[in-house]
């Protein structure tokens, strides 16, 4: 095993080679294996990089590894995928079973160290079944835009700091924490500066991963998909959150998948989101391909925790750096902060952290490979 700290890329272009690289890691099993692209529009060098291969013999069933839905946290989604193809990927039959692995889904929001993609659209609000982008979704988020994005420099941190929270607090009093949480994240798609923008219309990385989620049903009967995240839920424990669409409650997964910790995408339980990728596959799966066995989660590696003080400063972080993005910084010195603390949220320096990490996704891919019956 390459050691810990290696695992995590340090740029989108070092971990894009490596993920190139392991096509003829691949093919040591897969021999009908090979790496895809889709170039963004646009002149940067910026590509969606998958590889896939068909089961030697019969395409029974396919696992899919995704990572980089949500640009920054691709650093660790890379790591995931590096110990996923050293420890896990020898381990599967290439007769029976086909493999989608997907680099960055997301590159342009990799390479700059931003959630969003260059449109500043959050991609899990985009993988709408049946439904428009709709701006007028969401009303509620109008209330609290001049708060999440205050329209001006970033000035002063420690000041910034205390209107923010006298902000959120006054919010939170007016609305109640649920609806302020529920207007916060559910997604959104009038304000193309705020957070958890949708946008007016579907994304090409959208686009190319419905394309590639509809043609893998269709030639498997049975599908497995694990998608990369990191940010929320408790620091030292990943959680696995299933689709809101999925029928049966986390403690029945817990068990099946012999992890300690499940939640689905719910208001309660975790927190709701519109146009969710896992949730598009389950609409996907539901209405046109009810016959097959499907099973999708996200991996979310926490980092601020589950406490009041994580509740309330990932936020936080998230506006300081939305702001400086779109308005700028008084100097250098506040900008270099405003970035550290949303990298911090997204893609954690400590080692101890890094650790921990790859021991709970071991844990989860052991778990859910072999109650999928893939091992
Ligand atoms: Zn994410």
């Amino acid at each position: 095993m390459t050691d810990i700290q290696s695992l995590f890329p340090e740029t989108y272009e070092a971990s894009r080679e490596r993920f190139r690289k392991n096509l003829s890691v691949v093919q040591s099993r897969w021999s009908k294996a090979n790496l895809f692209q889709h170039k963004l529009s646009g002149e940067e060098d910026l590509t969606i990089d998958w590889i896939y291969s068909d089961a030697a013999e019969t395409n029974q069933k396919v696992f899919i590894l995704s990572t980089g839905e949500h640009g920054v946290e691709g650093y660790v989604g890379s790591a995931m995928m590096q110990l996923f193809i050293e420890k896990h990927l020898p381990r599967l039959d290439p007769r029976t079973t086909g493999i989608l692995l997907v680099h960055a889904i997301n590159p342009w929001g990799m390479k700059y160290h931003r959630r969003g993609n260059r449109d500043n659209v959050d991609l899990n609000r985009t993988f709408l079944y049946n439904v428009e982008h709709d701006p007028d979704f969401n009303p509620a988020y109008d209330k609290i835009a001049g708060f999440l994005d205050p329209g001006k420099p970033l000035a002063n941190l420690f000041l910034a700091n205390i209107a923010y929270l006298i902000q959120l607090f006054w919010h939170i009093a007016r609305m109640g924490m649920k609806n302020f949480r529920y207007a916060l994240l559910l997604g959104q798609y009038r304000h193309h500066q705020g957070l958890y923008y949708g946008g007016k219309e579907r994304p090409e990385e959208t686009q190319v991963l419905m394309d590639l989620y509809k043609q893998t049903m269709r030639s498997y009967d049975q599908i497995l998909h694990l998608d990369m995240h990191t940010g929320y839920g408790p620091r030292y424990q990943m959680s696995l959150v299933n689709s809101a669409l999925d029928k049966n409650p986390s403690a029945h997964y817990e068990q099946r998948f012999n992890y300690p910790l499940v939640v689905a995408a719910t208001a309660d339980e975790f927190y709701a989101i519109r146009g969710d990728m896992v949730d598009y596959e389950y609409a996907l799966w539901q209405n046109e391909f009810p016959e097959k066995r499907f099973f999708a989660t996200a991996f979310e590696f926490g980092t601020l925790g589950n406490t009041l003080y994580g509740l309330f400063h990932s936020p936080r972080v998230m506006v300081h750096e939305n702001r400086a993005y779109w308005h700028g910084a008084k100097n250098e010195k506040l900008l270099a902060q405003a970035k550290h603390g949303f990298e911090e949220l997204f893609n954690p320096e400590a080692v101890d952290w890094k650790e921990k990490a790859l021991a709970d996704a071991d844990q989860a891919f052991n778990g859910i490979l072999s109650a999928e019956g893939y091992l």
